[in-house]
């Protein structure tokens, strides 16, 4: 095998099974989804639903139909839950074609779906998601009480879920996760025949009242920390990491990359790594985020460029970094969450960050 020249992103397969297995224990008695939206959130939608559907997962969310139907080609079997729901005929038509369950957020959305039941002459399985707080996606508390009178409206309509979805489950102490579990409470009290689902990752730990009868996580599964105030339950899943491309000693003090933003004495040992934010390095970990290489942390040097991001290994020992070496910049040793928070951002976008051109390796 030829040594790669670029960023590499190593999935662990068995730990994100694993993260699985330590969702689906804190959530059972309900059953336990999986969230594979915007291709398992950067991962690999196919590899990752695959490992998941053998590590015991059969329900699956993804948020587009285009994502189910890719989906579906790798999970014959699997149910598969499309959250932006139907947006038209062809939608419907291309839902059923595929054994694809929407989630119907409005009350169109339910009329396209009662519709495209009639013509089949057979029922279609759907979950309802009700708004509770978000103000995003979903059916108001009154059009769930509209339904409860006008029951008319769903003929043909197969609920499996009345579900919704939390805006503050990483915050434990905020006041709307009370409020949403109010709400939905409320609305499934119209159709206390209809399983729920309430839960995302971290609403998992919210405490079993959150639960109902199936949970949705996503991030948790790929190793981002559910509930950050606390130590990560999770494994972790992903490493991004590539290789040092050239080695440089400062003669004199200077500036590192764009704008100058680095100062570095004279005597400084810099090294050039291959990758940035085209590959999912973002710009906002310039000057503030670190990379692992020869078993110490060290810092980014100046400001990330699209394909380079330059470390300081002044603190290693000379030769200690060789041309070839790899770096990590978000894995074992350098936690998502940890850069997520140097970045301003969330581990999420991270993930959902890494770049086209970086190379998936996965393993079991
Ligand atoms: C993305 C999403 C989830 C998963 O959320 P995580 O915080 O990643 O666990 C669950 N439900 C809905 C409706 C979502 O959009």
């Amino acid at each position: 095998m030829t040594a790669p020249t670029g960023a590499i992103a190593r999935i662990d397969l068995a730990a994100l099974c694993d993260n699985y297995r330590l969702l689906a224990a804190k959530a059972a008695p309900a059953a336990c989804s999986a969230v594979v939206k915007a291709n398992a959130y950067g991962l690999g939608a196919e590899r990752v639903a695959q490992a998941l559907w053998q590590g015991g997962c059969s329900h699956f969310f993804t948020v587009s139909i285009a994502e189910a139907i890719s989906l579906r080609t790798v999970l014959p079997q699997a149910f598969i839950g499309v959250f932006y729901g139907v947006a038209s005929g062809e939608d419907a038509r291309l839902c059923l074609a595929h054994r694809l369950m929407p989630c119907l957020n409005s009350l169109g959305q339910i009329e396209l779906w009662r519709k495209a039941a009639l013509a089949q002459g057979a029922p279609l399985p759907a979950a309802l998601h009700v708004d509770t707080g978000m103000n995003r996606l979903g059916l108001a508390g009154e059009e769930v009480a509209l339904l409860a009178q006008s029951p008319e409206k769903l003929d043909g309509i197969e609920v499996q879920w009345l579900m919704s979805h939390l805006a503050c489950a990483d915050t434990p102490q905020h006041p709307l996760n009370a409020l949403q579990l109010r709400r939905f409470t409320e609305a499934c009290g119209h159709f206390p025949e209809w399983p729920t689902s309430l839960a995302n990752s971290s609403g998992i730990f919210l405490g079993t009242d959150w639960h109902g009868d199936l949970v949705r996580p996503g991030a948790a599964l790929y190793g981002i920390n559910p509930v950050p105030h606390l130590p990560n339950p999770m494994k972790t899943v992903v490493t991004i990491e590539a290789p040092v491309v050239q080695l440089r000693e400062l003669r004199a003090e200077d500036t590192v990359g764009y704008g100058a933003t680095y100062k570095a004495p004279a005597g400084a040992r810099l090294a050039t790594v291959a990758c940035g934010y085209a590959d999912g390095i973002m710009r906002s970990m310039s000057n503030r985020s670190e990379a692992f290489v020869a078993g110490q942390r060290v810092p980014v040097a100046g400001i990330v460029s699209m394909d380079v991001t330059v470390i300081d290994i002044s603190s290693l020992p000379e030769g200690a970094v060789q041309p070839g070496d790899r770096v990590e910049f978000i894995g074992p040793h350098i936690a998502v969450d940890t850069v997520a928070e140097q970045a301003a951002t969330i581990g999420y976008e991270l993930f959902t960050s890494i770049g086209g051109r970086v190379r998936r390796e996965y393993s079991e």
